[in-house]
């Protein structure tokens, strides 16, 4: 555990002149808490992410509106940035308490039915992912099953309204744009907002931790591409200050962008050098390469997720042309030439 994981959710804050961040907890997580940021107008509230299901989450989005002189029943719209719990699993209770709409990326919305409602079919193709990157027998139910815990903090709601790239939310005296930013998940949105010169990054871009970025199932064949890119096409905003989803508020946006892609570069030559070493299958290969803990006390859904980072990276070093796969059960994977 890192030492932000311990200590007092920050405060409500005021971002800007009718902007808050409202911190809502997450319980047994690292990251702590979600920022929900709420855009105050005449017509009501109109707030980016929810946090996840539980009462806890719920009471402290109540008192947090109330704090800036709100409810959650005067909510008027909710923009998910993306699919996950934290972000996306409070939107249905929101919109039963106050009747707003939720939008979510269509790439994001196509998945809920899939993940939530009816994850059989979704369970066994895991599980035969993680025969192909090489888990061992022994780890493979547990591994396959690692990310049910978490369904009852999602309210598998539909959105009322599909987002798309370069839609403009009409969130009166503000100027908003949804950017489609896939990688950390297909359907992932941020939020510019002009008038303030904001970028709301949700998971995409964070302070210090890096977003995963899974291969799994329900990803495009190149997640890691595609964030990579997703990273590119926030490099034109000037931003005043970035609101992220999580860890805190900052300010030069394209330095964070480098460092990002500075990481995946370094992580592109751990696996390439791993190869090279001998090492074959993509479980081993994540087991070689570097993270914030040895990997024997990486454990359940944090594996699984550190493996589908590693095959993320073989995917897109796949797409250039640097890797190749010999598909099996491990699969094998070598260097082109
Ligand atoms: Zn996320
Ligand atoms: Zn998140």
């Amino acid at each position: 555990m890192s030492p932000a994981s311990t200590g007092p959710l920050p405060p409500v804050e005021r971002v800007r002149p009718g902007l808050w961040s409202v911190p809502v907890p997450i319980p047994s997580s690292s990251l702590r808490y979600v920022f929900v940021y709420v855009f105050e107008t005449d017509a009501g509230p109109y707030i980016v992410d929810t946090g996840w299901n539980t009462d806890d989450a719920f009471a402290a989005l109540s008192a947090g509106m109330e704090h800036l002189g709100s409810r959650v029943q005067d909510i008027v719209g909710v923009m998910v940035t993306h699919i996950h719990p934290d972000h996306y699993g409070l939107a249905g209770r929101v919109r039963e308490a106050s009747g707003a709409w939720i939008s979510l990326h269509p790439a994001d919305a196509a998945l809920i039915a899939d993940r939530y409602d009816e994850p059989t079919d979704l369970l066994a193709r895991v599980g035969s992912m993680l025969r192909r990157v090489g888990a061992p027998e022994a780890e493979l139910s547990s591994l396959q099953n690692a990310s049910m815990p978490v369904r009852p903090f999602v309210d598998s709601v539909r959105p009322d309204v599909l987002m798309e790239d370069g839609d403009h939310p009409e969130i009166k005296g503000w100027d908003l744009t949804a950017l489609w930013t896939p990688g950390h998940s297909p359907g992932h949105l941020c939020f510019w907002e002009a008038g303030n010169r904001l970028m709301l990054s949700g998971d995409h871009v964070l302070p210090r931790i890096t977003p995963n970025i899974p291969f799994h199932p329900q990803a495009g064949s190149d997640p890691l591409g595609d964030f990579l890119a997703a990273l590119e096409k926030l490099r034109p905003y000037a931003a005043d200050e970035v609101l992220p989803a999580h860890e805190h508020r900052f300010t030069n946006l394209q330095a964070r962008l480098d460092e990002l892609q500075a990481h995946h570069q370094q992580r592109f030559a751990e696996v390439v050098q791993a190869i090279r070493d001998g090492v074959t299958s993509a479980w081993d290969i994540a087991a070689r390469m570097h993270w914030s803990r040895p990997w024997d006390r990486i454990e359940g859904f944090m594996r699984r997720a550190a493996v589908g980072e590693a095959m993320a990276h073989l995917r897109a070093l796949e797409q250039r042309g640097v890797v190749r796969e010999r598909v099996g059960e491990p699969s094998q994977w070598e260097l082109v030439a």
